[in-house]
C-alpha cells in the first residue's frame, strides 16, 4: 500500500504547501473513491451514472425505460432504479466522508443500453408485453449515424424528464440519508448536468432539478444545500458562457467532448489517421491526451472569464482526461481554476503539477 505515509507523503505535503489548485477525482464506485482518497483526492470531481445501469439486476430496468411508450411506464421502470442509484450514492459518499462530490447525469446515447442478443430482445419483449418485432422497431428507431453528437447528455433530461427527476431524487435522498447518519459532515451535493450548449437547456433542467430536490428537503424537515452546474464541453457553451453562468453554480470543463468537438475529431477513434499527422508535425501532440492550449484551451480561458463576469463567486473545475496531465494542468493554475480532478492514481500527479506551477508563477 504506496498510500500517504512514509516518503509518498511527506514529498506529497511538501507539494501540497505549494499548491492553490485542489485536486478531487473521477469516480464511481466506492471502492474507486476509497483508492482516491489514499492518494490524497480531496472531492469527487466527476461521478459517472452511467455505468451503474450495466449491472446485472439494472440492464432490464433500463432497458424497459427506453422502450417505454407512455410515462407512467418510463416512471415504473425508473421507480426500480432509484433505490438502486440511491444507495451506490450513499456508498460514495460514506467513503468521501463529507467532501464534495458532484455526480452527473446520465450522459450517453440510449442505444448503448439496449440489447443485441436475440434472447435479451425476447426477454424484454416478454417483460413488456410486446413482440419481438415490436421491440426490434423500438431498437431500429434509436438508431443514430452520429450518436456522440445526438440524444444523448442533458437533452435526455429535456426529452425524458422522468430521467431528471429520477437522479434527484436519488442523489438527494442519499445525501440527507449519510447528513443523519453523519452530523459531523456538511453534506452539500452537487449535480452536474452534462452536454449543455444552450443556456435554456440548463434553465429547463435546473428547474426540474430544483422543484424535485427542494419538496424532498422539505419533506425531510432538512435546510441541506446543493448545487447545479453544468459542463462545459461543446463549444458553443463556452461562446455563450455569460449565458450558461447566470444559471449556474459550477462550471467542470469536460475536455474530452470539448476536444472533440472544437478539433472535430472523433475521440473514439483518435489515433487512425491522426498518427500521420503527428509524425508529419502537423500536430506536436495527441489533443486528447495533453490540452491543446492554442485552441481548446482559448475556449476553457474565455468561458472562466465570461462565467466569472456575470457571477464571480462560480466554482470552476476540470474533468476530462487532461486535469491528470502535468503540462494541462499547469495551464489550468495559469487559468485560474479552482480544481482539476481525475483518474485516481493519477492524483499524485495532479497534485505535483499543481504545485510546480503554483511555484512557476511565483518565480
Ligand atoms: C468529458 O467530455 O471531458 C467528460 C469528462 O465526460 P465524458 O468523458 O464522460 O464524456
Ligand atoms: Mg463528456
Amino acid at each position: 500500500d504506496a498510500s500517504i505515509g512514509g516518503e509518498f507523503g511527506r514529498v506529497m505535503g511538501w507539494a501540497d504547501q505549494y499548491r492553490r489548485l485542489k485536486v478531487r477525482t473521477n469516480a464511481d464506485t466506492p471502492h474507486d473513491a476509497a483508492q482516491a482518497r489514499k492518494f490524497g483526492a480531496e472531492g469527487i470531481g466527476l461521478c459517472r451514472t452511467e455505468h451503474m445501469f450495466f449491472n446485472e439486476d439494472r440492464i432490464p430496468a433500463i432497458r424497459r425505460m427506453i422502450c417505454s411508450d407512455t410515462v407512467e411506464q418510463r416512471e415504473a421502470a425508473l421507480a426500480v432504479l432509484e433505490p438502486m442509484q440511491q444507495s451506490d450514492f450513499e456508498g460514495i459518499y460514506e467513503a468521501m466522508e463529507g467532501l464534495p462530490v458532484t455526480i452527473r447525469f446520465l450522459d450517453p446515447p440510449l442505444h448503448e443500453f439496449v440489447p443485441t442478443d436475440e434472447a435479451d430482445i425476447e426477454q424484454l419483449a416478454k417483460d413488456m408485453g410486446k413482440t419481438v418485432s415490436e421491440i426490434k422497431a423500438i431498437i431500429a428507431g434509436l438508431h443514430e449515424f452520429n450518436p456522440m453528437m445526438g440524444h444523448r447528455g442533458c437533452r435526455l433530461d429535456v426529452t425524458y424528464p422522468e430521467i431528471a427527476v429520477m437522479q434527484t431524487r436519488a442523489i438527494i435522498k442519499a445525501a440527507l440519508n449519510v447528513q443523519a447518519r453523519h452530523p459531523e459532515w456538511t453534506m452539500v451535493p452537487e449535480i452536474m448536468i452534462p452536454l449543455v450548449g444552450e443556456a435554456k437547456e440548463l434553465s429547463y433542467v435546473k428547474k426540474i432539478v430544483v422543484e424535485t430536490a427542494d419538496a424532498i428537503i422539505k419533506e425531510a424537515g432538512s435546510n441541506m444545500k446543493y448545487l447545479v452546474g453544468t459542463m462545459i464541453e461543446i463549444p458553443r457553451a463556452a461562446l455563450t458562457a455569460d449565458e450558461v453562468a447566470k444559471q449556474a453554480d459550477f462550471f467542470s470543463f469536460g475536455t474530452n467532448d470539448l476536444t472533440q468537438m472544437t478539433f472535430g475529431f472523433s475521440r473514439d477513434d483518435a489515433g487512425k489517421f491522426l498518427d500521420a499527422y503527428y509524425d508529419k508535425k502537423i500536430y506536436e501532440n495527441d489533443p486528447f491526451a495533453k490540452l491543446d492550449q492554442t485552441g481548446v484551451g482559448k475556449l476553457v480561458d474565455m468561458a472562466c472569464k465570461l462565467g466569472r463576469s456575470v457571477n464571480p463567486d462560480l466554482h470552476l473545475g476540470v474533468c476530462g482526461e487532461h486535469g491528470g496531465d502535468p503540462s494541462s494542468v499547469e495551464f489550468f493554475h495559469r487559468t485560474g481554476l479552482d480544481y482539476v480532478s481525475c483518474s485516481p492514481f493519477r492524483v499524485p500527479i495532479a497534485r505535483l503539477a499543481a504545485a510546480q506551477a503554483a511555484i512557476k508563477d511565483a518565480q
